[in-house]
């Protein structure tokens, strides 16, 4: 670990009157305001500028370390950043938040507004986004030289709202004020092909793109805990070859004449809001090409400006493709080594396969990446031709069954490419990584046993829990001191406190003070009173299936159907939040965010449930609030049908912030299960086997149903419109794929959720009992900082060293 005094060396610290002066400087010179003229957001702007000047020299110099010591660079390509908010994550990194607060409030402004007013960057959907978001913290934080590779989009998450309980969504435009944090460099281009035709002379290809566009990086500097390492996240823009076309516009047509710019940039335009169903779309396709091909001419152009053998790539890069929204690589760099290096196909095919790397975040069939072949073929010819020699030559090198093939029924399977592609294949739990091996990728891990690695989940200690729950971090520093940050199993020497009174009171104080944050969030936003000693029940992710919001809310109409039935009862007082959007064409998952709201409807407003049944779904589930509900929480409802949840980060989040987990036997849940041990976690359900099991004999929720009279009772209500009498047959199919189908096996699952949720109302009476699992929850979860996890990365897969 570094001392203090190297930390003092890289960022200077800045003291109080030259940050006051740089902040005016910044308001005067950069965004050219006068202090009485200044807006929230110049403000806002100012002290950004004024921060992010601090990280500038710590960037310079690891870039410069890097370089002269020719370390070994990973790269990081994911179609999705889900990073949030800046401004508060640098300045508590950085340290400045006291002397920050006293200077912005002497200029008579709002800090805590300051911090708010900058817009999250929602450059990701879930999970798969946050995970690149984190694990750039944690590769600047442990000393790796590393860069990390997306898009720019203009447009990121749509913003959620609820109309009458149902789901709109809002274009998002995070750019539409200046971005700080970026630098634009206009130097960094390359053009990106698409379409045309591909021309062959004996050995030689030679591919002429129909339509090419230009990819620009724009940089965002990534610092590492106190400054002491600063990586680069680096995001493409589509921008056209040339802005507009003289001709037309001298005719007066205006549209013409800017065709060229509105084709380009449509490509960087917007995030695809959907996580866990393949797109087949052409524009996403070129918006995975064009990320990945940009991404892959930088790598390559960055290595021949100091070496000259394409040859030993492997030894001086590794590549990560984070799903195989990137898997285009492979027949890329196989591209740019044979038609632009002069290497053969073998040669090129061994030192592409040397580079990559992939990671597996599902099994659901839907979610696989398939492209026509007529697709791919018309959108990029050159890779398509590639492809079938990989696959040609993948063929030849082992004795494959039938089943292991990249072109299957007119279709390119990218899983398969990636997997073929790849020198590591990695799976993000140790179920997951399991089942992989098992399911997906059972014959082709057969062919390569040494390939497939598993590296579970993490999540970084800075934003998730320094950054999100000041009281709990000011308990932990007072306590334990402040090394856990950066070495988060170090949160160990809490657990002989976990028996000591006076501390579990603390920690239980500073949960409190969460709530009463929230409690006071929520009064503002939405106008809602919630009880602060009420059990704060929080589910919040992506609205899926197989996550089970269905299984939650109809545990809350099951409830209220109890509570009513014997009021006198010793209930814990419980509020249940949901927080989560809903893929825009998800037809099921919108319908159970309308049922959510309905039920919630109901029993907000029967007053037997007052102080006793609250239903909460506050609209536009981000990271930002994520970072308000996370160290609110009493209780982490993660309850995936077992195996469909490949690892999940949200519950590492929760747990370490003290919440007891009820959850099923899927993905990290198991991991976690095994850390906090089974008294602190409240498991149920059956397993990812029995699911297996139970759907190969042949499941018939409509037993399971008729076996647990209190489930029977609402699907009936819900099936009546008990819930929604101004349009009673709004849940008729809902109901009915439950009483039919029940792919994600809610039915089976139920009786066995309504048991746990029962201890659980008896472990929250024992207050000390519940405090001390919270502590103890806290206290074992260092295992899942996301640094454990990139150090596993850099061991197990990229062979690369780290600083710190
Ligand atoms: C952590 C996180 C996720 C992932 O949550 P899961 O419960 O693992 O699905 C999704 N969205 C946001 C905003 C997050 O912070």
């Amino acid at each position: 670990m570094l001392s203090e005094a190297k930390i003092q060396d890289l960022v200077p610290e800045p003291d109080a009157a030259a940050l006051r002066r740089s902040i005016e400087y910044h308001l005067k010179y950069t965004t050219g305001k006068d202090p009485s003229a200044a807006t929230l957001t110049d403000w806002r702007l100012a002290v950004s500028r004024a921060v992010r000047d601090l990280v500038i020299a710590p960037w310079f110099e690891t870039t410069q370390r890097v370089y002269t010591e020719d370390q070994k660079r990973v790269y990081y390509l994911s179609m999705e950043f889900l990073i949030g908010r800046l401004l508060e994550d640098a300045i508590l990194n950085l340290g400045l938040d006291d002397k920050l607060r006293s200077i912005v409030g002497n200029f008579d402004v709002d800090y805590a507004a300051l911090l708010t007013d900058e817009p999250d960057a929602a450059l990701g959907n879930g999970g798969l986004g946050r995970l690149a978001a984190c694990f750039m913290d944690s590769m600047s934080t442990v000393g790796l030289a590393a860069y990390g590779y997306g898009i720019r989009y203009n447009h990121g998450l749509f913003r959620q709202s609820f109309e009458n309980g149902w789901q709109a969504e809002e274009a998002e435009d995070w750019l539409r004020q200046t971005h700080p944090w970026e630098f634009e460099r206009p130097e960094a281009h390359y053009p990106i092909g698409f379409g045309g035709a591909v021309s062959v002379d004996g050995a030689k290809a030679t591919w002429t793109p129909a339509e090419t566009v230009l990819a620009v990086g724009y940089d965002t500097p990534v610092p590492g805990w106190r400054g002491r390492w600063s990586n680069t996240l680096r995001l493409w823009s589509a921008k056209p070859e040339r802005e507009f076309d003289l001709e037309p516009f001298n005719r007066g047509d205006y549209m013409a004449a800017a065709a060229p710019s509105v084709l380009a940039e449509t490509i960087s335009r917007v995030l695809y809001p959907d996580d866990t169903t393949a797109q087949g779309k052409e524009l996403r396709l070129k918006q995975e090409y064009f990320f990945t091909a940009a991404s892959l001419a930088d790598i390559v152009r960055r290595f021949l400006a100091h070496h000259d053998d394409v040859a030993k790539l492997p030894q001086s890069i590794a590549i990560q493709l984070n799903d195989t929204h990137p898997a285009i690589a492979c027949p890329e760099l196989v591209r740019l080594l044979m038609d632009h290096h002069g290497q053969p196909f073998e040669t090129a095919f061994e030192i592409a396969r040397g580079c990559l790397h992939y990671t597996n975040h599902t099994l659901m069939p839907e979610a696989l990446e398939r492209w026509p072949t007529d697709l791919m073929g018309r959108v990029l010819p050159r890779h398509m031709a590639l492809i079938e020699r990989i696959d040609d030559h993948h063929a030849k090198s082992v004795k494959r069954p039938e089943s292991v093939k990249i072109l299957d029924g007119g279709e390119v399977r990218m899983g398969d490419l990636a997997f073929i592609g790849a020198r590591r294949v990695n799976g993000v739990s140790a179920l997951h990584t399991e089942l992989m091996k098992q399911t997906v990728f059972k014959d082709l891990h057969e062919l390569h046993p040494e390939r497939v690695v598993n590296q579970t989940n993490g999540v970084t200690p800075r934003r998730w829990l320094y950054n999100c729950n000041p009281a709990l971090r000011s308990l932990l520093n007072d306590t334990i001191g402040e090394t856990w940050v950066t070495d988060l199993d170090r949160l160990e020497a809490l657990l002989p406190l976990a028996d000591d009174t006076a501390f579990r009171a603390r920690f239980a104080a500073a949960k409190d003070t969460n709530k009463r944050r929230l409690a006071d969030h929520l009064k503002h936003s939405m106008g809602i009173t919630l009880d602060p000693t009420a059990m704060f029940d929080i589910q919040i992710k992506r609205i899926h299936e197989y996550k089970r919001q269905l299984m939650n809310i109809l545990h809350a109409a099951a409830l209220w159907n109890a509570i009513r039935q014997n009021p006198e009862k010793n209930w814990a007082p419980r509020i249940k939040i949901f927080g989560g959007k809903a893929a825009p064409g998800y037809v099921m998952a919108k319908l159970a965010i309308k049922l959510i709201n309905d039920i919630g409807a109901t029993i907000n407003k029967d007053p037997a449930m007052a102080g006793r049944l609250q239903i909460v779904y506050p609209p536009n589930y981000n990271v930002s609030m994520a970072e308000l509900l996370i160290p609110a929480a009493d209780l982490s409802e993660q309850i995936s049908t077992a195996g469909m949840e490949a690892s999940g980060t949200g519950n590492m989040k929760l747990s370490v912030n003290g919440a007891l987990t009820v959850g099923t036997l899927d993905g990290a849940n198991i991991e976690i299960g095994e850390a906090v041990g089974s008294d602190n976690i409240f498991i149920f359900g059956l397993t990812a086997a029995e699911v297996a099991a139970t759907r190969a004999a042949g499941y018939d929720p409509a037993s399971h149903i008729a076996a647990e009279p209190r489930l029977a009772e609402i699907l009936e209500q819900i099936a009546s419109g008990a819930f929604s009498p101004d349009d009673p047959g709004r849940y008729t199919d809902l109901v009915t794929n439950l009483r039919e189908h029940d792919w994600f096996m809610v039915a089976a699952d139920f009786s066995s959720y309504w048991d746990i949720q029962s201890k659980i109302d008896e472990a929250w009476h024992d207050r000390d009992g519940w405090h001390r699992s919270a502590v103890l929850n806290t206290a074992r979860m260092g295992w899942f900082s996301s640094d454990r996890t990139i150090r596993g990365y850099a061991r197990d897969i990229w062979n690369a060293g780290t600083a710190y």
